[in-house]
């Protein structure tokens, strides 16, 4: 899906679609991968210095909720990306915050659990915080910081 794609399904649903939304959109299919909120408050202010936090949070909300992104939370932050890529999970770096797409979902090994517990899942999350091979060479031997 092109972006004038998702602009048109944004008006079909009734969102209004704003020069600032638009750019929060670009945003977000710009990268791949997971963002967080702090990233993309970044990179939108780059582009436009008008744009204010609430507006660039009420538009991630919208398109959480118009399914063309998809929100996790985790270190106290809401991350988001968007749905071009299939379903996957994440091996998040604490120091850096570089992400490696996960190529595994964790719900696949529980079908049969879920199926005998007649258990219906709506959202689940399951994201690997640690650190990246860069930041390991980063840090002394053990990772202790002295
Ligand atoms: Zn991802
Ligand atoms: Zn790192
Ligand atoms: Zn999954």
């Amino acid at each position: 899906m092109d972006i004038k794609q998702d602009l048109a399904r944004l008006n079909a649903l009734g969102y209004r679609v704003t020069r600032q939304r638009r750019l929060v959109l670009e945003v977000i299919r710009a990268n791949p991968c997971l963002q967080n909120v702090d990233d993309i408050f970044t990179q939108c202010r780059g582009r436009d210095e008008s744009i204010s936090y609430p507006t660039i949070y009420r538009t991630l909300d919208m398109l959480v909720e118009a399914g063309m992104a998809r929100r996790t939370h985790f270190q106290g932050k809401n991350w988001y990306e968007g749905v071009m890529s299939s379903h996957h999970h994440h091996f998040v770096c604490t120091e850096c915050g570089a992400t490696v797409a996960l190529a595994v979902c964790p719900l696949d090994f529980l079908k049969e659990d879920l199926r005998a517990a007649q258990f219906e899942v709506h959202e689940h999350q399951f994201e690997l915080l640690g650190i990246c091979k860069d930041c390991q060479s980063n840090q002394p031997k053990g990772g202790v910081l002295l």
